[in-house]
């Protein structure tokens, strides 16, 4: 399919659904880039989520990082671990908080961790949602079949017939760091290979274009 064929199909997906997706815009080639004003940003991130998911690799990466022991890294009671029964069972833990804000939140509102910092703050602002493409609906996939229609839309073709499921490249509508140059075509597909492999936790094949 050609670029301005696909752009097209993804808006015109984009346009059916987003009445389901009232806190986030979509993101195609063209869009503003990036840039995090962490310094002057009135709706921070790092206080606004009150739950940061946490895998067992996660709080490994972040103990050593941060030389804290794991158990001071995520939210405890009674000196266990709690969990969300909202959170994938990969991700199960949730980042510790302090006065009501992420405890890695420094004074100056940049992350004192931030090599070490979780796979939900490194995708955000961004998120890939799948959708039912005759129903117009958000569906949860397996990942087999996400992967799937990520390697479709990254070789640059519309799902084959038949094929319901289709990827969104989605950004929160308050983060307010919008606005850098425009993504070229190929920031934007590397951008939805990585926000789907920090999102969903599993790498795309070796040698597999994002
Ligand atoms: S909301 Fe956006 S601009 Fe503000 S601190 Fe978070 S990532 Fe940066
Ligand atoms: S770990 Fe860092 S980036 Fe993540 S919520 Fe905490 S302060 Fe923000």
């Amino acid at each position: 399919m050609a670029n301005e064929a696909l752009d097209r199909w993804l808006r015109e997906l984009w346009e059916r659904v987003a009445w389901r997706c009232p806190e986030f815009e979509v993101v195609l080639p063209g869009a503003a880039s990036f840039v995090c004003q962490a310094a002057g940003c009135p709706a921070h991130c790092c206080k606004v989520f009150t739950i940061v998911p946490l895998g067992e690799r996660e709080v490994v990466r972040l103990s050593r990082a941060s030389g804290l022991q794991p158990l001071e890294l995520v939210e405890c009671e009674d000196g266990e671990p709690l969990t969300h029964r909202a959170l994938p069972a990969a991700r199960p833990y949730f980042l510790a908080r302090h006065d009501g804000v992420c405890r890695f939140l420094g004074r100056d509102l940049l992350c004192v961790q931030h090599e070490g910092r979780p796979d939900a703050c490194r995708v955000y602002p961004y998120y890939v949602f799948f959708f039912d493409t005759l129903a117009g609906l958000p569906v949860r996939a397996g990942l087999d079949d996400m992967a799937t229609a990520i390697g479709g839309l990254c070789g640059w073709q519309r799902p084959p017939a038949g094929a319901v499921l289709a990827p969104l490249l989605l950004r929160h509508a308050e983060c307010p760091g919008l606005t850098g140059p425009p993504l070229g075509r190929e920031e934007w597909l590397n951008l939805v290979g990585e926000t789907f492999r920090l999102q969903y936790g599993e790498p795309l094949e070796h040698g597999e274009r994002p």
